[in-house]
C-alpha cells in the first residue's frame, strides 16, 4: 500500500481552511492508503505559546480529527512529539540543508515579519526541515496539504534528492555503500477546490489560525450564532450578481467556493444558482449550509474527550 502522512498544528482552533484544505480530504484516503495523521505540536512551538493552551489544543485537535471522520482503526493517529525520531532525523537533515533554501521560504518571511525580531526563534527558520523529517521518516508517497504548504513540500523533495545524491546512489556506492535511494521523494496532494480558503476580512490573505482577528475565520467549533454573525459581517464587494473566478472579486470567489464545498454541489450548479443573487440573499444560504455541514462534526467532537496522560 502507498503511504500518506499529514498533520495540523495545535495552535489556536482548527478553522474551515484546515478542514477543507486538509482534514476533509484525509477521510477518503484512509480506505485506500496506509495513512498517518499526526498533531504537529513541535511545529506549534515555533512562535510564542502558552504550555497549558498547547496541551489542551493538542487534545482538542485529536478530538476534531476523530469527529471529522478519521478512523483510528484504519489510520495511525498520534502526537508528533511522542515519536522522538522526528527530531533526531531533523538534526541529521539540518546538516544537509543549505541555509539559503530556508531563507527563501515565504512562510518564514511572513511569520517573522509579523512576529517581530524578539519573537523569531531559530526554529521558525528551520521549521521546514522538521516538516521534511515528518514526511521522509515514514518514506511517504503522498502528502495531502493546502496550497500554502506547496513550497515546503518542494523543499522536502529537494532535500530528499540531495540526501540521496550525497549519501545514496552512485557516490555512496563508490565509498563502498550498498547504493540506492535513501529517501522516497514524496508527491504533494493538493485538492482541486478548497486548497486555499481565504480570510473573511481580506480575500487576498489565506484564512489562518495565527491571524489576530477571530472575525477573519470560521472555526470548526464556532456556535451557530457566531457563524451567522461572521458571515453577516464578512467582506464583500459592490458588484451586482455573484460569480466565480473574477480576479477583481477575491471575496466573491472565496465565499462561492466555500458554499460549493460545504453544500456538496458542483461548481456549475453553484454558479447557476448564484448568478441571479445579491449578497443579501446569498449570505443566509451560505450560513445555513455552513451550520448544517459543521453541526455533526461539532456534536461528535464533544463526545471525544482526552485526558492528560503525561506532561507535554
Ligand atoms: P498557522 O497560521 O498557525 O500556520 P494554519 O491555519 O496555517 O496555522 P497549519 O496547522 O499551519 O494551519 O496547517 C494545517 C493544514 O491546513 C496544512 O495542510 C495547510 O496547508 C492547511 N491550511 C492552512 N490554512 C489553509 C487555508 N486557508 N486553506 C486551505 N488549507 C489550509
Ligand atoms: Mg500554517
Amino acid at each position: 500500500k502507498k503511504r500518506i502522512v499529514s498533520g495540523v498544528q495545535p495552535t489556536g482552533s482548527i478553522h474551515l481552511g484546515n478542514y477543507l484544505g486538509a482534514i476533509k480530504n484525509w477521510i477518503a484516503l484512509q480506505n485506500t492508503y496506509e495513512t498517518l495523521f499526526f498533531i504537529v505540536d513541535l511545529h506549534a512551538i515555533t512562535l510564542p505559546y502558552d504550555t497549558k493552551e498547547l496541551s489542551k489544543a493538542t487534545r482538542d485537535t485529536a478530538a476534531i480529527y476523530l469527529a471529522c471522520g478519521i478512523d483510528a482503526s484504519k489510520a495511525s493517529v498520534f502526537v508528533q512529539s511522542h515519536v522522538h525520531a522526528h527530531v533526531e532525523l531533523m538534526w541529521l537533515l539540518s546538516s544537509a540543508t543549505p541555509i539559503g533554501w530556508l531563507n527563501r521560504m515565504i512562510q518564514f518571511k511572513e511569520k517573522s515579519r509579523k512576529a517581530g525580531d524578539e519573537n523569531v526563534g531559530v526554529a521558525l527558520l528551520t521549521y521546514p526541515v522538521l516538516m521534511a523529517s515528518d514526511i521522509l521518516l515514514y518514506q511517504s508517497d503522498f502528502v495531502p496539504v493546502g496550497e500554502d504548504q506547496k513550497q515546503h513540500l518542494e523543499l522536502t523533495r529537494e532535500l530528499a534528492e540531495r540526501v540521496n545524491y550525497l549519501y545514496g546512489g552512485r557516490k555512496w556506492k563508490k565509498l563502498g555503500g550498498r547504493g540506492g535511494a535513501i529517501f522516497k521523494v514524496p508527491e504533494p496532494l493538493i485538492p482541486p477546490a478548497g486548497a486555499r480558503v481565504m480570510s473573511l476580512t481580506d480575500g487576498l490573505s489565506k484564512m489562518s489560525k495565527s491571524a489576530p482577528s477571530d472575525q477573519s475565520r470560521i472555526n470548526l467549533l464556532d456556535p451557530k450564532d457566531v457563524i451567522a454573525n461572521k458571515i453577516k459581517r464578512c467582506k464583500t464587494d459592490s458588484f451586482s450578481a455573484l460569480e466565480f473566478d473574477n480576479p477583481e472579486r477575491p471575496e466573491c470567489n472565496n465565499l462561492l467556493s466555500v458554499y460549493q464545498l460545504v453544500s456538496g454541489k458542483t461548481k456549475e450548479d453553484v454558479a447557476k444558482e448564484c448568478q441571479g443573487l445579491n449578497w443579501g440573499s446569498f449570505k443566509p444560504l451560505l450560513t445555513d449550509a455552513l451550520i448544517e455541514h459543521l453541526h455533526p462534526i461539532q456534536v461528535s467532537t464533544s463526545s471525544f474527550s482526552f485526558t492528560r496522560v503525561r506532561d507535554s
